[in-house]
């Protein structure tokens, strides 16, 4: 089939990189450079957040995890196992509900938490590192025959004449997209320092701070602004940022700015993945409404479109 994609964050990228190497002749629109998206600012963990609390949720949190799992020996794209722990300072946390379907997940000892912590979770999630494994899908996209445009689309009837197949990848712009007022942003800003030998990947239930290395440089978050669609970083919220980390890990104190990064999360009640006809016939397949976990979700859903079209 023809397949136009209108949206270039990961989620659209993979999704054209599943139905590309499936053999469909697939086109992604792009209204921003890669570095411009929401999916650039991410942390990208994998781990559900911020997005409804559903079995379909936790089959896509696994079926992404199991494509990483055999990724990982692929240096190009910056996956890895890391050894995450989020702590609380009450002596019980509350249990996070993915943790049933994670193997080695499972709540801290208050002896493997140091002060002021008393309790948390420990999971060994996997680890994208964006600014690799980003490009890596753009490039595996690319390499496979499909087509990468940057340009705004105006609507999905502007493209629908020479595809079979839309799919609407547009994040939070699906708002204005295709008016679907249940999608809103959270806006989440994040500081890249250079790494001064900090390993240990660590948050905290009571705060939206967050210590994540990555080798060379280490990602700091974040914030969580609901209603917030202004890109533009903030230099008080970066040296809370900076000031947190360096309480909690004083290798960090004073450690070099590389990079600070804002993003919106396409907050919505549920994440819309689903077929729609145009009244001219053309088929839509939406996928927006990730939340906090577009990297998660994103080869689950990716996969659930192949098999909408297999059975079409
Ligand atoms: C600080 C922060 C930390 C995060 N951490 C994690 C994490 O650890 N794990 C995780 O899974 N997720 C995380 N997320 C969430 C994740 O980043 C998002 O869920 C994900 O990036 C959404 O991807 P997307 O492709 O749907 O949207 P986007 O990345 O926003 O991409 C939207 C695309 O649509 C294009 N577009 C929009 N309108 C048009 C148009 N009219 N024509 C053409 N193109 C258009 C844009 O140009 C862009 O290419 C985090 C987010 C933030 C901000």
């Amino acid at each position: 089939m023809k397949i136009g994609i209108v949206g270039g964050g990961i989620v659209g990228v993979t999704t054209g990189v599943v139905l590309r190497e499936a053999g469909h002749e697939v086109t992604i629109f792009s209204r921003d450079p890669h570095t411009k998206t929401t999916s650039w600012a991410a942390a990208a963990i994998s781990c559900p957040v911020s997005v409804e609390d559903s079995p379909r949720v936790n089959r896509w949190f696994a079926q992404t995890n199991a494509v990483l799992e055999n990724l990982q020996g692929e240096t190009r794209a910056g996956i890895s196992r890391i050894e995450w722990r989020k702590f609380s300072v009450y002596k019980d946390c509350p249990t996070l509900s993915w943790m049933d379907h994670m193997q080695g997940a499972r709540l801290l000892g208050p002896e493997e938490c140091a002060a002021p912590y008393h309790s948390g979770v420990f999971a060994p999630h996997f680890q994208m590192v964006v600014d690799l494994y980003y490009p890596y899908m753009l490039a595996r996209f690319k390499d496979a025959g499909g087509v990468y445009e940057i340009k705004n689309v105006e609507g999905l009837e502007a493209l629908s004449g020479p595809y079979d197949v839309l799919v609407n990848a547009t994040g939070v712009y699906a708002r204005d997209f295709v008016g679907d007022e249940s999608v809103s942003p959270a806006s989440g800003q994040v500081v890249i320092v250079k790494n001064n030998g900090v390993t240990h990947h660590s948050t905290a239930f009571e705060t939206k701070n967050y210590i994540y290395p990555r080798g060379e440089t280490c990602l700091l978050g974040g914030s969580f602004d609901p209603g917030v669609w202004d890109m533009k970083p903030d230099p008080a919220l970066s040296r809370s940022i900076l000031d947190w980390a360096a309480d909690y890990e004083p290798r960090l104190r004073n450690a070099e700015v590389l990079d600070v990064r804002v993003g919106l999360r396409p907050l919505r009640p549920e994440v819309r993945l689903e077929q729609e006809i145009l009244t001219d016939g053309t088929v839509v397949i939406h996928n927006y409404g990730h939340g906090g976990s577009g990297y998660t979700l994103s080869w689950g859903c990716a996969f659930d479109i192949l098999q909408m079209l297999q059975s079409a």
